[in-house]
């Protein structure tokens, strides 16, 4: 029997469960896959630990916290410094970020993406942001403070509300949790509007509802997407890792896809 759990503060707003669960009973798993409120990131190991778990994911504010305490981390998360997977295999605790791949999964159907701004500066920024990069495009980052942008500063343009000067971009991503506990917008809308209504499309990370970032984008005509899709493909990409790869990706896709979603 396996234990799967997700690490994050809040985590009752997370389909996550839902998601393993399902692929869990329809791939005819003995495995179950909880929540777990974590308050504090730097315990993460020793919780993963106390609670016997086989794998993980990890979820706001605590991604970072997993890529710098996991035993071994994999290229991609020590390049960006965020990981959202966490598997276990003998002693040791390894992480992996699967948000990345399967944000550029998501996107696939938006054709081809050259310029991109990331809205938002935390660990979801970091992955996406050098998913993008090294994926050809050119980024910049958008943020509200100016601490957690100075990761960005070697390989982005960078930007505070108070230094952007609205423009077109083929994607404009929202990466900041404005809008999912609350109705904010990512930045000022003095600085959005003019921006979306320049651009060709628009994402948000949050899924589940319509943020105000959305709701904006919609209203000024832009072609938008929420998480939803990127947040099946993440899972799925865990679960097998979870799994050591054993399965058929679409194989997860479609047991994960019978899970209640509202
Ligand atoms: P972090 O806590 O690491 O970063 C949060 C970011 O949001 C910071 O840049 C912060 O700015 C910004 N922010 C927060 N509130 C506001 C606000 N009111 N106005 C402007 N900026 C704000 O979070 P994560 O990167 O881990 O997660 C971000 C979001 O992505 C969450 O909503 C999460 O649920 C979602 N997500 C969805 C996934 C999916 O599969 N669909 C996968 C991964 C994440 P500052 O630096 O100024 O504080």
């Amino acid at each position: 029997m396996r234990l799967f759990a997700l690490f994050g503060d809040p985590v009752s707003h997370s389909l996550s469960p839902r998601l393993h669960n399902s692929a869990i009973i329809n791939l005819g798993l003995r495995a179950a896959y909880v929540r777990h409120l974590l308050k504090n990131g730097d315990n993460i190991l020793q919780e993963f630990n106390k609670l016997g778990l086989s794998g993980a994911n990890v979820t706001i504010p605590h991604k970072e916290a997993a890529a710098a305490r996991a035993d071994v981390a994999s290229e991609f998360v020590s390049l960006v410094g965020a990981a959202n997977t966490l598997v276990k295999r003998g002693e040791k605790i390894y992480a992996y970020n699967t948000d990345a791949p399967g944000f550029l999964k998501s996107i696939m159907g938006f054709g081809e993406i050259k310029k991109v701004l990331v809205l938002g500066a935390g660990g979801t920024a970091l992955a996406l942001a050098h998913a993008l990069r090294l994926h050809g495009a050119s980024v910049s980052v958008l943020n509200r403070g100016k601490d957690r942008l100075k990761r960005f500063s070697n390989d982005f343009q960078t930007f505070s509300h108070e230094n952007f000067t609205p423009y077109g971009f083929d994607l404009v991503l929202n990466t900041t949790s404005a809008g999912l506990k609350d109705e904010l917008l990512p930045a000022p809308a003095d600085i959005l509007a003019p921006t979306l209504k320049a651009s060709k499309f628009a994402f948000d990370v949050i899924y589940g509802k319509k943020t105000p970032f959305l709701a904006l984008a919609s209203t000024l005509g832009l072609a938008h997407k929420d998480g939803l899709e990127m947040l099946l493909h993440q899972a799925v990409l865990a679960f097998n890792i979870f799994y050591e790869n054993i399965f058929n990706e679409s194989k997860i896709f479609s047991a994960m896809s019978l899970a209640p979603l509202k």
